[in-house]
């Protein structure tokens, strides 16, 4: 799958709906969107989206720790509470990924969601990848085995 891109996702779980996927930019930047196919309500929308991105880095102004410390800074500053954090190896690189939640209201109504951020650099393509999800809170033990499925097996030095 998306071999313009240099990256290959495994058949994404039957949860998130092919037509919704939505997909822009190319090798050195871009980002595709899945959606799941159920909706929570028509206000917050599907159960869960997930968002990778990838953009391409001068290697040696990335900073590993510095870029996971800026995107936990970014999301508390948007209400998103920290809970857990852990760094693994990724094919031959160093991924960290984050665990949050978050409380927001929208049109009045208050919901209350679950985060799994992922960040892994790239030595092979000089690419940095973010892999964004977010979860109604009621159905996290549903979806965070495929999120974790979709980190775990992004190819992003597939040729
Ligand atoms: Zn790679």
């Amino acid at each position: 799958m998306n071999r313009e891109y240099g990256i290959q996702i495994n058949k994404i779980s039957d949860y998130f709906a092919k037509e919704k996927v939505k997909e822009e930019g190319n090798a050195d930047l871009g980002e595709i969107t899945f959606q799941s196919i159920r909706d929570v309500d028509d206000i917050f929308g599907p159960e869960c989206t997930i968002k990778i991105n990838w953009e391409k880095k001068d290697p040696t102004q990335y900073h590993h720790g510095l870029k996971v410390k800026d995107t936990i800074r970014m999301f508390s500053s948007i209400n998103v509470v920290i809970t857990k954090k852990e760094t693994r190896w990724h094919l031959s690189h160093e991924m960290t990924y984050w665990l949050g939640r978050k409380q927001k209201m929208e049109r009045g109504r208050y919901y209350q969601t679950s985060v799994i951020h992922g960040i892994v650099f790239c030595e092979l393509t000089n690419r940095l990848f973010e892999v964004h999800a977010e979860v109604f809170a009621k159905y996290y033990e549903n979806y965070k085995p495929l999120i974790m499925q979709v980190l775990e097996t992004l190819q992003c030095h597939a040729s």
